[in-house]
């Protein structure tokens, strides 16, 4: 994506020159100029020329079908948003899409929606801080993508989608099998109970549409491999430092959720991880804090920072420290098979051998018992 920096002049009247709030949000908007020729260099043009200035507009890009024109830079407010010393002017940033009819307009609003992940990665924002400029000033803006029906649905989508191109999902099938979860959480020390709780994640996640070693390396950040030691221990069944619907200080014990069990604990977790990502959570909700403007708000792991969590760096922490090395793992041989369950066979199978008759049959079962004894590293013993 290359962006064309064509700044308006310092001092002009429609660029104040104030500092920007955040940015919080971006705001879209259509040009309405379906002239031929109305492209985003036309509108750098314009926007450095005398008209614009007297009526004070300004905007901080323009996008065409095949460039990005920056008018702004992004530390400092334009005047776009119709709500004068409001939240969409004084802390937004304002794009337009051209739809000029020498265009292509489809062209545009997919170069656009690109532009508005990378600001929102760039800003730490989610999909919810994307906003129309019907939303501040109640303007029919951006026409064109308010007029055809889900257009403006197919233009959040359209951002979604480079978002989870650009960073880890959090839905999504598992990438990573409970072998390696828990040969990882062993090589670091986990906690007994770390390990336990490793196979619900692997079975629940999988229902959601979750990915869980996602989940569980966002457990381990949470709970330091399940030894706990901050605020909340063991007894809150309590896997991700999930707060109370109320919430509270983070050293405050009242605030955070208290669960009957593991299993409805790693449930929560869960269920607050698949709103974030977006996804429809069928049955009861656990998780106590499942509000709905929070769906769709974190669609990779990195976008958790700064909300799951108050620091910046948290998501990124979650893939570098915990997420990475998991995957990295290589699942030993003796994990892959439940040894216990392998027995059960083994004796039946050696069952089979004692009461046939049959040769074939006796010979099978032998062979059997040995190569999944092999396969479950249990050593062959005496022969029968
Ligand atoms: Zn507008």
């Amino acid at each position: 994506m290359i962006i064309i920096q064509d700044f308006i002049p310092e001092g002009r009247p429609n660029r104040p020159g104030t500092r920007i709030t955040g940015p919080r949000y971006i705001t879209v908007h259509d040009t309405a100029n379906p002239n031929n020729g109305a492209d985003a260099l036309a509108h750098a043009n314009y926007l450095k020329g005398d008209d614009a200035a007297s009526r004070q507009v300004s905007w901080h890009f323009t996008v065409d079908d095949i460039r990005i024109v920056q008018h702004l830079p992004l530390d400092e407010v334009g005047w776009h948003a119709g709500d004068g010393n409001g939240p969409g002017n004084s802390s937004s940033i304002g794009i337009e899409i051209c739809e000029n009819a020498d265009g292509n307009r489809a062209r545009a609003e997919a170069n656009a929606a690109e532009l508005v992940a990378h600001l929102l990665m760039q800003f730490s924002l989610g999909i919810n801080e994307v906003v129309q400029h019907n939303h501040w000033s109640g303007k029919n803006c951006p026409h064109v993508l308010r007029e055809r029906p889900n257009g403006w649905k197919g233009f959040l989508k359209a951002v979604q989608s480079h978002l989870q191109a650009a960073g880890t999902p959090i839905a999504g099938a598992a990438q990573a099998t409970l072998g390696q979860a828990l040969a990882w959480a062993r090589s670091r020390n986990a906690d007994q109970s770390f390990l336990k709780v490793a196979p619900i994640y692997w079975e629940i996640a999988g229902e959601m549409g979750i990915r869980p070693e996602v989940a569980y390396a966002q457990s381990a950040k949470e709970t330091a491999f399940g030894r706990f030691g901050g605020t909340v221990d063991r007894s809150y069944h309590n896997w991700c430092g999930l707060k109370t619907r109320e919430g509270g200080a983070s050293g405050d014990p009242g605030a955070h959720a208290r669960f009957p069990d593991d299993e409805t604990g790693v449930r929560a977790h869960l269920q607050h991880l698949a709103l974030y990502a977006g996804l429809e959570v069928q049955g009861d909700i656990v998780d106590p804090r499942h509000f709905p403007w929070l769906k769709g708000t974190a669609v990779t792991v990195e976008a958790l920072g700064g909300r799951w969590a108050p620091s910046a760096d948290y998501g990124v922490s979650i893939v570098r420290d915990y997420l990475e090395p998991l995957q990295n793992t290589e699942a030993p041989a003796d994990d892959l098979v439940d040894k216990e369950a392998a027995q059960k066979v083994i004796n039946l199978l050696g069952a089979l051998w004692m009461a046939s008759a049959d040769e074939l049959v006796q010979a099978a079962a032998h062979y059997a018992a040995n190569a999944l004894r092999d396969a479950a590293g249990i050593p062959r013993g005496e022969e029968r």
